[in-house]
C-alpha cells in the first residue's frame, strides 16, 4: 500500500519526497562488502537497484490544530549527493497534495546535513527567495552551533542555513519542547550533535519521527556496523538501541526520512532479529 496520509488520533501526518538517489552502499558502510545486503533483497525490492540502494529523501507534513509542520525540505534540485543528481520534487509533491507554501507555520529540521534543508529557500527561483514564508524554521542549537563553526561551515550551510538568522526565521532549540499540540521535540545525538525526533501522540495512539538514526530500512537490522554519516559511532548505536526499545515499548509507529515511501511502519521480530514493515 502507497498511500501517503496517516492519522494518529487528532494529527494527520502526509509523507511526501524530494525524490529518490541510487549509489554503492560501501560509501555508507565502508567496511562491509556489498553481499550483506543480500538478505534484503526480498524483504525491500523497492529498496535496491541491483545491488545499490535506492534511497527514499522523505519529507512529512503534521497538520496539528493551527500548526502546520513540514520536517526536513529535501536536498533540492542542485548538486550531487553520494555521487547521484536528486530530482528534487519536493515542491511539486506539496503542490499535488494540495499544501500551500505559506501556510506551513514551522520548518522542523531533525539535523543539518544536507538531504535535510536542500528547499529551506527556492532554488527554482532567480532571487532564491524564502521557500516557508510565514514559518519559523527550528533547529537544534547544537547543530546549529558545529555546522556554522568556521572550522565546519560549508556553502551548503552558508547558502540555506546562516541566512535564516538576519532574517529573524530561525528558532533554535536546546529543551525538549511541545512544538505543536501532541508533538513534542526531543533530542537524539549521535548522527550529528543535535539530531532531533518528533514524538507524536494524541489519543493514545503514538508515532515517533526518527529523522536519519536510521538510514534506510535495512538500518533497524543492522544496528551496529560503521556508519560513515555518524557524527559520533558510539552515540548514534546507543539512541539507535534506545529508540528502538522505545518504539517497541510503545508499538508506536515509526517513521523516517530514508525509510521506503512514505516513509512509515512498525518494528516487527522475526527469528531472533528485528525488521522494519512498512503499514
Ligand atoms: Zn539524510
Amino acid at each position: 500500500m502507497n498511500q501517503n496520509k496517516i492519522t494518529v488520533g487528532d494529527i494527520t501526518i502526509v509523507g511526501i519526497t524530494d525524490g529518490s538517489i541510487t549509489f554503492d552502499p560501501r560509501i555508507l558502510f565502508p567496511k562491509n562488502s556489498l553481499e550483506i545486503w543480500s538478505q534484503f533483497y526480498d524483504r525491500f525490492p523497492e529498496y535496491f537497484s541491483g545491488k545499490y540502494f535506492k534511497n527514499n529523501l522523505g519529507s512529512f507534513v503534521f497538520t496539528s490544530k493551527d500548526k502546520i509542520i513540514i520536517a526536513d525540505t529535501g536536498f533540492g534540485p542542485n548538486g550531487l549527493m553520494l555521487g547521484s543528481e536528486p530530482p528534487g520534487k519536493l515542491l511539486n509533491e506539496l503542490k499535488l497534495n494540495n499544501i500551500n507554501l505559506s501556510d506551513i507555520t514551522n520548518v522542523f529540521i531533525t539535523h543539518l546535513h544536507g538531504d535535510h534543508f536542500g528547499w529551506n529557500f527556492r532554488e527554482d527561483l532567480p532571487n532564491r527567495p524564502i521557500t516557508f514564508t510565514n514559518a519559523e524554521y527550528m533547529i537544534h542549537k547544537l547543530d546549529w552551533d558545529h555546522y556554522t563553526n568556521k572550522e565546519n561551515v560549508d556553502e551548503d550551510i552558508l547558502k540555506k542555513i546562516v541566512p535564516l538568522e538576519s532574517m529573524n526565521k530561525l528558532y533554535l532549540l536546546d529543551e525538549e519542547k511541545e512544538i505543536a499540540p501532541g508533538i513534542t521535540a526531543f533530542h537524539t545525538p549521535g548522527h550529528t550533535p543535535g539530531h532531533m525526533s518528533l514524538l507524536i501522540a494524541s489519543q493514545n495512539e503514538r508515532a515517533i519521527l526518527v529523522g536519519d538514526i536510521f538510514g534506510s530500512p535495512m538500518h533497524i537490522t543492522e544496528t551496529d556496523l560503521f556508519y560513515t554519516p555518524d557524527w559520533d559511532q558510539n552515540m548514534a548505536k546507543s539512541t539507535r538501541k534506545n529508540i528502538i526499545n522505545l518504539i517497541e515499548k510503545y508499538n508506536s509507529t515509526i517513521i523516517g526520512s530514508h525509510l521506503s515511501f512514505p516513509g512509515w511502519g512498525k518494528i516487527i521480530r522475526w527469528k531472533g532479529k528485528r525488521y522494519w514493515k512498512a503499514l
